[in-house]
């Protein structure tokens, strides 16, 4: 179904990029671009005009050999460098991207369609990344030596895992592995990275750009289905740990196929984040950071604000301000301005998934308040929507749709709100609105969410750690956190006797 004629949304045009600045065509294998093995290729698409950007090599099983075999040769000399050294190629990272800043947002929000302030916050937080990973590499220390028996003296070591094979997602495709990248090689590891076979462009870029700052083999990039290149890094036996950002579905393949050379993983998976306001809430507040928070990169975000929870007595009230805020929001492609607020769905696939998804909610008999059908191509638009009148339980509810999609339910009790936010296979985030201190200290402690915010949501720093509960996995990104998970301790144990 299109919009109809009494929509709020049309998508704004005016005005184009200029022409994205394209990576090299290869494998980015020991510091330079290499044929890949496979003669196959994948069509790279701009989602918002439909139009094919450039092809990208479908990567085979010996690209990623070959890349693994780069990665393991170099881990010595990487890992024996100082922290003070790493964290100096990382500083120079940033200065590139910084440097490139309008180079890597144009080309994301040509591969992505995400407006282009979503592009900028995306660029300005992988330079952020970088240099708190410089930091955080000469910060990380462990326990000072001790004796814990008698005639004897512990050291405890920090050592980099060895080779990590790392596998991003489409939503932000830099940014993601920026999370990735800067942490890995801030711990001394070295690393096989696979972007989205969708959105590989700024990763490719990213490799082009500072080939001359880190040395050959440290970073390896191979473009490629996960089928084929993300199932290879996940079984290889030379791969130490694999990170994937990514479904839950993909988390779990990629765990299973680890578990054959018991490898360690690491998995930042899906979301369905409850926001739940109470009675007491700043209403408006609340609307407009369901508003930003919900429809952030098209609600193609892991952490987005897509499930309200609201308390009986304030939902008629509530409801009315976010149909005002979500009416207003403003759809267009990249170009037509920085006060676009949703851009594109990132393929025809994912537009058709969402729009199946809202086919089921008005099977299911709920309220489409604003929104619910798609808008006019060439592009993969669809209208902020809102659904209402929820009840406990609904599908809704409890899947990720990842898209411009916010349902509301009410709820009577505290008791009843939290355990229905626990409701979910997912715990990656929630919020929590309430002028009341001791509920704002009380109910974060209750819910099993990674990150809880208070009064706020999607706000996130790079001192913080970023990470999951149950289904939405258990490796953590960002902060000090991040540089554990990428290495480990070893105990030496001196006998002084
Ligand atoms: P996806 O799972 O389809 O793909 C993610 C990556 O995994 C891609 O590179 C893909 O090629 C690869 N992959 C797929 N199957 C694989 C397999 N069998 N073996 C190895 N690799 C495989 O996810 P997506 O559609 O790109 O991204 C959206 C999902 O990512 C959502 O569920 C979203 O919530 C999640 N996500 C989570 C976070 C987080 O921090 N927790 C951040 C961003 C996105």
């Amino acid at each position: 179904m299109t919009t109809t004629e009494t929509s709020p949304f049309t998508v704004r045009r005016e005005g184009t990029l200029p022409a994205p600045s394209l990576p090299p065509f290869g494998q980015f294998i020991r510091g330079e671009f290499v044929p890949s093995t496979s003669a196959s290729t994948f069509d790279v698409v701009n989602p918002a005009t439909e139009e094919v950007l450039v092809q990208v090599p479908s990567g085979s099983v010996e690209d990623v050999d070959a890349a693994v075999a780069a990665a393991k040769a170099a881990t010595a000399d990487w890992a024996a460098k100082t922290p003070k050294d790493r964290s100096a190629v990382l500083l120079r990272i940033a200065d590139v991207i910084e440097a490139n800043r309008e180079v890597f947002e144009t080309l994301e929000a040509a591969n992505t369609g995400k407006p282009a302030a979503v592009a900028e916050d995306d660029i300005s937080s992988a330079i952020d990344t970088f240099r708190f990973s410089a930091g955080a590499a000469r910060a990380f220390t462990t326990l000072g030596a001790d004796d814990y028996a008698e005639n004897h003296t512990s050291v405890i070591f920090r050592e980099p895992v060895g080779v990590v094979g790392v596998i991003t997602p489409w939503n932000y495709p830099l940014l993601m592995a920026a999370w990735k990248i800067a942490p890995v090689l801030a711990a001394g590891n070295t690393m096989v990275l696979k972007p989205s076979e969708q959105t590989p462009l700024t990763t490719l870029k990213l490799a082009e750009l500072i080939a001359s700052e880190v040395p050959a083999g440290v970073l390896n990039i191979v473009t490629g289905s996960g089928r084929v290149v993300g199932n290879r890094i996940s079984e290889h036996p030379d791969v130490d740990l694999v990170a994937i950002t990514g479904s839950v579905g993909s988390g779990q393949k990629v765990a299973a196929t680890a578990a054959s050379s018991v490898k360690r993983v690491h998995l930042e998976l899906g979301g369905k984040a409850p926001v739940v306001v109470f009675d007491d809430a700043d209403l408006e507040a609340a609307a407009k950071g369901v508003r930003s928070a919900g429809f952030w990169n098209g609600g193609q975000e892991c952490g987005a604000a897509c499930r309200v929870l609201v308390h009986e007595s304030v939902a008629e009230k509530f409801t009315e301000l976010l149909i005002r805020e979500v009416s207003d929001i403003s759809v267009g492609t990249p170009g037509a301005g920085d006060d676009v607020e949703v851009g594109s769905m990132i393929s025809k696939a994912h537009y058709e998934r969402v729009l199946a998804a809202l086919d089921d909610v008005r099977k299911d008999g709920l309220t489409i308040a604003v929104g619910g059908n798609a808008l006019e191509g060439p592009g993969y638009f669809i209208e902020p929507t809102v659904v209402t009148d929820v009840p406990a339980g609904a599908p809704i509810t409890r899947t990720e749709i990842f898209g411009p999609v916010i349902s509301v339910e009410t709820f009577t009790t505290d008791q009843e709100a939290i355990t229905r936010a626990n409701e979910t296979i997912y715990g990656l985030a929630a919020s929590v609105w309430t002028s009341n201190s001791a509920r704002s200290l009380s109910v974060p402690r209750r819910l099993d969410f990674g990150t809880v915010w208070v009064n706020s949501h999607l706000v996130i720093a790079n001192e913080v750690p970023w990470g999951g509960f149950k289904g939405s996995g258990y490796g953590r990104d960002l902060s000090i956190y991040a540089l554990e998970d990428f290495s480990r301790t070893k105990h030496v144990m001196y006998n002084r006797g």
